[in-house]
């Protein structure tokens, strides 16, 4: 299956948020945590940019994904700004209310929100206070742990429950953009979350 991602737009507010239309499926996640490598990973090209500078421009990324032979894009993905980063500017923080809480909390279109966590450290604050909000709004979530690949079987195993125990219960799913561990079932995550017919999948 091949997919072609297009950038549309860049919102720092939520009046620039482009209207509600096709289900969107969000990228959550501390900065340096690896959104950006799985988004380019689900979407085969370069079209997040992988951060240098944690806590830099502060915007929501819409993307439209389309399957290649398909004449129109079914589906978009969002990449949140990274938070957790403690030096970065009082502006960053005050994108939250503008329009990171704005868009978590009333976005019509919104089908999954992907939290990313990195199983190679403990269980950070700032996820669990994003998972617990998230919960909070009764949005559909799924909590995949990052860099799996850095970790043998036996910590992996431990390093989720830990993180699962730590976020509530909840199931964590690991991935490795190296690998491409965990690719393929995410793919079908988003895909059922974002209702997509099975039949327009095919090409
Ligand atoms: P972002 O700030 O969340 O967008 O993080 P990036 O995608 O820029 O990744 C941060 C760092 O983690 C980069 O050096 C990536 O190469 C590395 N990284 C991301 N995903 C993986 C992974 O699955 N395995 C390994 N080993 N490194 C990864």
């Amino acid at each position: 299956m091949r997919v072609l991602a297009q950038f549309l737009t860049s919102a720092s507010d939520e009046t620039h948020f482009p209207p509600p239309g096709l289900p969107e499926i969000a990228f959550l996640g501390r900065s340096n945590v690896g959104k950006s490598s799985l988004i380019n990973s689900l979407v085969g090209s370069k079209i997040a940019k992988t951060s240098s500078s944690p806590g830099r421009t502060q915007t929501i990324n819409f993307f439209s994904i389309r399957w290649a032979g398909k004449p129109s894009p079914e589906l978009i993905f969002t990449d949140l700004p990274g938070y957790g980063y403690a030096r970065a500017p009082r502006e960053v923080s005050a994108g939250w209310n503008r329009f990171i809480e704005p868009y978590l909390t009333r976005r019509p279109t919104l089908a999954l929100c992907i939290a990313l966590v990195d199983p190679n450290i403990p269980p950070q604050t700032s996820d669990q206070q994003l998972i617990a909000f998230l919960s909070l709004l009764q949005r559909p979530f799924l909590v995949v742990a990052t860099k799996s690949d850095r970790l043998s079987n036996n910590q992996r195993a431990k390093s989720l429950a830990a993180l699962g125990e730590a976020f509530g219960g909840t199931t964590i799913v690991p991935i490795s953009v190296k690998s491409a561990a965990g690719r393929d079932e995410l793919w079908r995550t988003i895909r059922t979350a974002a209702s997509v017919s099975p039949v327009l999948l095919k090409s």
